[in-house]
């Protein structure tokens, strides 16, 4: 097994974790609705992307993050 062979320093660490802060995720509101969906996104609420509808309204899109 690779083993460090220092201690990393808090300095150190700090830099690793620098990347490491939480986002708020974006959102946009649906021109066909107006409930908040992800940008670029079918819209989970009426299932319409880019002015049709993409996929039945409610279907219940698999693995699809709800905001
Ligand atoms: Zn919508």
């Amino acid at each position: 097994m690779a083993v460090p062979k220092k201690k990393t320093s808090p300095s150190r660490r700090g830099m690793r974790r620098s990347h490491e802060a939480l986002r708020a995720e974006p959102y946009a509101e649906c021109p066909n609705c107006g409930e908040t969906k992800r940008p670029h996104h079918v819209c989970p609420h009426c299932g319409y992307y880019d002015g049709r509808e993409v996929i039945a309204a409610d279907k219940g899109l698999k693995g699809t993050v709800r905001l």
